[in-house]
């Protein structure tokens, strides 16, 4: 038992566990040591002290200190056992997809904070606020969604198991452009693009289980099918909102079913015309599949060197973009 309360108190510690509930604490003399208004009677001078190395209160208004256990005890009124069963509940790991939803929402309020971030924006000719916000793009300025988090009870090893941080606890995204993948509705991953030196793409290690970054294959009888979401991102801006995207040109026979669920749909195939051959060979190998699945493909060709998104940025409108899609030869 004893033993247990231990490890309790060390997987909560006390600090982090006040600051959850609103506490706002300021350094007081030494590293370890905080003082801020207390809990547990009303006043307006703080008199509440915390030493976060040993992991105890007191307060010198109310004269009550204690542990955590204690401390719960008296904020919540609760007897021994209670307050021990009402701990080990806030040890209950939050649900991944609460917790990808607030980093969603963290980032979100980031981007506008952090003018690199809505500049890079600008140069992949993204710029609709709207957009931007339907979309939920973000941005990780790095080292903070781990404290942001803590007041969902997630705990280090989970945040690390879901790829949001590392093994330093800081952001796994650090210094990238974060757009959420939704399936259902629900985040089920972040694709986040480096501003950075850092290698350009990153999403977090779930099994994409086939999904598409956005899904907008709905009821559509004629698709875009784009390789990254900064293509998606400039197609929608420009009213192509038929337009979906897979991260990569390799699809799940999962996310080929589902662009073959409606019959007679055509689907335009707009991936990079790369100077290596590689995008026009994976357009065609693609085609070919979703032929085999009775989709009748189109694959469009962008001037020498273009993906959607560079085409866009270059100045293409979407009447040029039109005109491409119009120029697309069937399979
Ligand atoms: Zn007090």
């Amino acid at each position: 038992m004893a033993e247990n309360l231990e490890r309790l108190k060390q997987r909560i510690p006390l600090l982090e566990y006040l600051q959850r509930h609103n506490w706002k604490p300021r350094r007081a003399g030494s590293r370890q040591e905080f003082v801020g208004l207390c809990p547990l009677h009303q006043e307006t001078r703080p008199s509440f002290y915390v030493n976060a190395a040993k992991n105890l209160f007191y307060c010198h208004g109310c004269g009550r200190g204690g542990d955590l256990i204690r401390f719960v005890q008296l904020f919540l009124d609760l007897p021994f056992r209670q307050t021990v069963a009402h701990l080990e509940q806030e040890l209950t790991p939050a649900p991944v997809s609460l917790l990808l939803e607030q980093t969603v929402a963290f980032y979100q309020l980031q981007l506008h904070r952090h003018s690199e971030a809505m500049y890079y924006l600008e140069q992949r000719g993204v710029h609709d606020p709207a957009l931007i916000e339907e979309l939920g793009i973000g941005y990780a300025p790095g080292g903070n969604l781990r404290r942001h988090l803590a007041a969902w009870c997630s705990s280090f090893d989970q945040l690390l198991e879901i790829g949001l941080i590392n093994h330093q606890g800081r952001d796994a995204f650090c210094r990238r452009v974060i757009f959420p993948c939704r399936q259902h509705g629900q985040v089920v991953n972040l694709y986040g693009r480096s501003i950075g030196a850092a290698f350009p793409h990153r999403l977090l290690p779930r099994s994409k289980g086939g999904l598409f970054a956005w899904e907008s294959v709905g009821s559509f009888s004629a698709v875009i099918l784009v390789e990254g979401l900064f293509d998606l991102a400039v197609l929608w801006q420009a009213g192509f909102r038929n337009t979906t995207c897979a991260i990569g040109t390799q699809l799940t026979p999962a996310q080929l079913a589902q662009l073959a669920d409606q019959p007679g749909r055509s689907v335009y195939i707009a991936f990079d015309q790369d100077d290596n051959q590689a995008g026009q060979k994976a357009a065609q190998q693609l085609a070919q599949r979703l032929q085999s699945a009775a989709v009748c493909a189109h694959i469009v060709r962008l001037p020498h060197e273009h993906d959607p998104n560079s085409y866009f940025v270059a100045g293409a409108r979407a009447a040029d973009f039109t005109a491409s899609l119009q120029g697309a030869y069937p399979v």
